[in-house]
This record gives C-alpha cells, structure tokens and sequence, in this order.
C-alpha cells in the first residue's frame, strides 16, 4: 500500500488558474474525500494524481518517491469513474480480467483473481453474464472489480456513485467503505455529496475554487469549520449564519450580540468594530422563552423523528432542528438560545473563522 502526498499542486488551462497551491498528505490506507461544489478543482487533482494530467507546477509523491512525471500506466493506480467505462460486448468475468491480460497475466492466474474479486464484491453468481443485462449498482460493483482485481497501490475515484439512484448509493456507499477496511488499499475519492464524504473519509479537503480551504476528519470538519465557505457547504440544513458588527478583545470567551453577552469559545485574536458572523447549527438551537434571539415561528418541515422550524428574527431567518413532536403555531413568538460550545464566529471580511 501507499501515502500519497501532493505539494503545492497548481494547474492552469491557458488562463483559467483551476487547482491553486494544493497540498494534503493521505497516509498509507486512509480514504480521502475530495470535496465541493462543481468545478472547484477536484476531479483535475485526482487526474493529476492519476498521471492522466500533468500540473503547471507542484510535486506529487507516491511513497516518497516523486511521480509527477511519470506516466499514469507506471504509478501502480487503479482509477473508478462515474460512468461504469465497462466493455459491453464482453461478459463480466472478462471485463474484471481485463486490466490482467493486457498486463500479460496466464489464464490460470487471471481467473483466480477475477474468482476472488467477484466473490469480495459479492457478484460470483454474474460472472458469466453480459454486462449490459445488469442493474446500475452491479456495474458499478464490476468496475470496481476491475479497480481491485490489479491489487493496486491506490485507488482514485470520481464520483463513482453520481449515476446511482437514492437507494442504490446509500447501499453501495457503506459496501464502499466496507470495502475500504477490508483492502486497506489508500484511497482519493472524489464528490460534491456532503453526506456521501460524510459517511466514508476518514479525512475530507473541502475545496473551492482551486482551494483546499480545510482538510481534517469529518468531525471536525462539521464541528470546526475554518471559514464560512466549510461551515455553509457542510451540514443539511446549512449552519446558521447571524451577521452583527462587533469587537473581540484576544482571550475573550462573550461576545456583544444585541444587548446580551453571548459565551463562545475563547477567541486567540482581537477584532475592532468589524463585520463578524456568528454560526450555529440548527440543532443547537433551543426554544427558551428568555432566548437571546427573539423572533416569530413562519413555519415548519417535518421529517418524521425530527422538524425543522424556521423562525424570522432580527438577523434573518434561522432554523432550529426539534423534536416532531414539539407543537408550534406559525406567527408564534419564540426566544432562542444556542449552546455556547457550538457557536462558530467568522469574520466577515476575510471569511476565516475566529479561534
Ligand atoms: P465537477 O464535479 O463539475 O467535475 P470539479 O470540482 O471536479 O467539478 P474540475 O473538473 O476539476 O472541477 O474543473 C475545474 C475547473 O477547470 C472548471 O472550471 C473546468 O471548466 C476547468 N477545466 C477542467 N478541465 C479543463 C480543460 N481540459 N480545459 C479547460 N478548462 C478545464
């Protein structure tokens, strides 16, 4: 198995400036998500991982040693894409067997291997069976068959997933990971689904716009975003974000919201009069009738175990995450209170969380 590591990773197309200074480490056997939204970057430094593009400038090293110009074909990579690039005229055994033959591998040996692959990936019974009859999830489960039957170092994959029905992704996404533990294999994964990065990296690098703004596991990815841009990308509902203008004195553990001291989690830098955004979960919103925030319930979404109840206030509309069976009328007058501990403060100007 291998690490990964990728330094001060640019690449531009002419002008256009799409992967800025990228540099992260994926230890031997971790799975990394690369995530944002469309065309933050994220598939061109998985195909520059891959070898598949080269970078304006940057290193990138696979056990140490330094493969930035090597061909993809010399990096020991196993590469998922999101359309299944199966051979259609070819059974599934032959498909899986693929990336063996053309290495040149006896019969006797592909077959082992293609046996083995098939059965960790649960489709032994459709070895023999043309790959245009099967269901979405089963091609994936092919091509993934093609990725492992190689042994790689590495796995890259580009949103393996996106073709995938609601259903069919959540069951592939914990075969994922299931797969994942089992080999062992380092992993880059590529997604712009939040609860798919969520439920499989052990470290996510959210990025945008060529950036990677914060990389970290996903607790603390959810628990400690370091800008706006993370603490409003990662979440559903989205954080919420309370905008004021206040000063911070370096040490502090309050902060003037109104007229209430607010308790956050001590802030290392001072700020004058600025521009600050304070961020709260939704489910760290409490109903209290001596709340901090006053405002007026407008309306509720249920979801079975859960509702979520948007209340316009001073600063916006903010919603709060309770129980369904917590009444409410629309038009009702509310207090909310938020657990310190789980307030984010940003500044507004730079966009960087205050720590
Ligand atoms: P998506 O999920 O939509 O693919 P992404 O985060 O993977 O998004 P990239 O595919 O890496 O984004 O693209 C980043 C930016 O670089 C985009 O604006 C894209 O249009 C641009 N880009 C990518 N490949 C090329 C290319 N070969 N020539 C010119 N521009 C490109």
């Amino acid at each position: 198995m291998a690490q990964i590591r990728v330094e001060a990773l640019n690449k531009s197309f002419g002008e256009f400036h799409a992967v800025k200074g990228a540099s992260f480490t994926v230890d031997d056997g971790q799975f990394l998500c690369l995530l944002g939204p469309s065309g933050c970057g994220k598939t061109t430094t998985l195909r520059m991982i891959a070898g598949l593009e080269l970078p304006t400038s940057g290193t990138i090293r696979l056990d140490g040693e330094d493969v930035t110009m090597n061909r993809a074909s010399a990096r020991d990579i196993a590469f998922v894409f999101q359309l299944f690039a199966l051979y259609p005229h070819m059974n599934v055994r032959r498909n899986i067997g693929f990336p063996l033959k053309c290495e040149g591998i006896g019969a006797a040996e592909c077959d082992r291997r293609v046996v083995e692959a098939a059965r960790i990936l649960r489709i032994s019974h459709l070895v023999d069976r043309s790959v245009s009859t099967l269901t979405g999830g089963d091609r994936q489960r092919v091509a993934l068959g093609r990725a492992i039957v190689r042994k790689p170092k590495c796995f890259l994959m580009d949103e393996p997933l996106g073709a995938l029905d609601t259903e069919m992704r959540e069951a592939m996404i914990q075969e994922l990971r299931a797969l994942h533990d089992r080999l062992g294999a380092t992993t880059v994964y590529v997604t712009h689904d939040q609860l798919e990065a969520m439920a499989m990296a052990d470290l996510i690098a959210v990025m945008n716009n060529g950036v990677v703004e914060q990389i970290a596991s996903p607790r603390d990815i959810y628990d400690r975003p370091v800008s706006l841009f993370v603490a409003d990308f990662i979440g559903s509902p989205a954080m919420n974000f309370l905008p004021f203008r206040g000063s911070l004195q370096a040490g502090a553990q309050a902060i003037r919201l109104g007229d209430r001291d607010v308790a956050i989690p001590t802030a290392r830098e001072a700020l004058v009069e600025s521009d600050l955004v304070l961020g709260v979960r939704p489910e760290h919103v409490r109903f209290s009738d001596s709340g901090m925030v006053r405002g007026e319930i407008y309306g509720s979404e249920y979801l079975g175990t859960t509702q979520i109840v948007t209340v316009t206030t001073p600063y916006g509309a903010l919603k709060a995450r309770s129980p369904a069976s917590m009444p409410f009328r629309i038009g009702m007058n509310v207090g909310l209170d938020f657990r310190p501990d789980t307030l984010s403060l940003f500044d507004q100007g730079s966009g960087r969380a205050i720590r």
